[in-house]
């Protein structure tokens, strides 16, 4: 049954974007149906009236799965010796990138484990070339660098940085990702900013040891960052790593921290991500039904990708390219057109203020 007390909060969050710890808390913590429901029409009429129908692609480029780290949940780790590792070439990344913008990509998403093989230059000699041969959007997600780094990839080209803060709790970062402090991830994102690049972060549901409390942490934490791009997916078990007997997160609390970030962020990019879309055949129609705008499609090729097992099914779910735009069609959205940046999403929304107000 719909309490009264959750209609009040989430009439409150729809309005004015504004909610207090306690009733995010409110918010996240139902089990009922109805009002789950009602929360994810609510995120969709938000996205509808703030972003419209557009749903914007980005081509992901997963070029090595080498890695340092040794975080619990995931399949890249360096202590996970079953996995068969490769990296692609200079030549394959930037070849693999002109095929994406033949395609019709405007946004190629480089993303690789921490891997000190590709060094400051490497990547950067990477973005000036597929900058020069693409003119495309550059978003990269390489984990954790220095300064230095950042700075020099910004001016060679590179647009967008995606850098998930994985879990707002302290102790629970400090014991899932061994060596790292959340503090360090955090520097590093207003860095990130600093240098000009638009920031994505985000978040994994359903962490063993992660509390409710935790996620309205982290939904704050989104708003207060405003970073333009939220990336919020369940936790996938991985039988090659230390969590490998802990239960996958929950397709619904997933979708409920995606529609409240939705009501308190407005404008932000949010994609239906793969984690959503491998724990359920629903997912990907449930997340863009309840706040997603962003589909992260996976353009990795294909003799690399099954080998890019961060989670179990990673590299065997793909959305067929030739059937995205009827299916788009067929939930009342379209392909974005454009890179779908959020500088343009903000000076689209300005420009539409600025007209209601020229012609009231
Ligand atoms: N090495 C880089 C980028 C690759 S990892 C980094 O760590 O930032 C990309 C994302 O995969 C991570 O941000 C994390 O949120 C996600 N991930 C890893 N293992 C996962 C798992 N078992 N379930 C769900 N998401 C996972
Ligand atoms: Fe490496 Fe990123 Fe996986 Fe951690 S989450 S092990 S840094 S690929």
């Amino acid at each position: 049954m719909v309490r009264l007390a959750y209609t009040e909060t989430l009439k409150r969050g729809e309005r004015t974007s504004q909610l207090s710890w306690e009733e995010i808390h409110l918010l996240l913590s139902t089990t009922d149906l109805e009002e789950k429901q009602n929360l994810w029409d609510a995120a969709d009429r938000v996205r509808k009236e703030w972003i419209g129908p557009e749903v914007h692609l980005r081509a992901v480029v997963e070029f090595s799965n080498y890695c340092q780290r040794n975080c619990l949940y995931c399949g890249l780790r360096k202590a996970n010796q079953t996995l068969h590792r490769y990296r692609m070439s200079h030549r394959e990344i930037l070849e693999t990138s002109i095929r994406a913008k033949e395609f019709g990509f405007q946004t190629i998403v480089l993303q690789s484990g921490e891997d000190p093989f590709y060094t400051g230059e490497r990547i950067e000699e990477l973005i000036l070339a597929i900058k020069r041969e693409t003119q495309m959007a550059i978003a990269l997600s390489v984990g954790e660098r220095s300064a230095k780094d950042y700075s020099a990839w910004r001016t060679a080209g590179g647009d967008r940085y995606l850098l998930k803060f994985e879990t707002s709790s302290r102790s629970l970062f400090h014991q899932l990702r061994p060596g790292c402090k959340l503090e360090e991830r955090i520097f590093c994102l207003q860095k990130l900013r600093q240098l000009g690049f638009e920031v994505a972060s985000g978040n994994i549901v359903g962490l063993p040891g992660q509390t409710l409390s935790d996620l309205v942490n982290d939904i704050l934490l989104f708003q207060k960052y405003d970073f333009d791009m939220i990336g919020i997916g369940p936790f996938i078990s991985h039988p090659q790593t230390p969590l490998g007997s802990s239960p996958n997160g929950s397709l619904d609390l997933t979708l409920c921290v995606l529609a409240i970030t939705r009501l308190l962020t407005r404008n932000t990019h949010l994609p239906a991500t793969t984690a959503i879309r491998i724990l359920s055949p629903d997912g990907c129609e449930a997340a863009l039904a309840a706040g997603a705008n962003i589909l992260m499609l996976d353009f990795t090729p294909s003799i690399y990708r099954q080998h890019y097992e961060i989670y179990p099914g990673k590299g065997t779910h793909s959305i067929a390219l030739n059937e995205l735009p009827a299916f788009l069609a067929s939930i009342g959205r379209k392909i974005g057109q454009g890179v779908g940046s959020r500088k343009e999403l903000l000076k689209n929304i300005r420009d539409g203020m600025d007209q209601k107000f020229k012609n009231p």
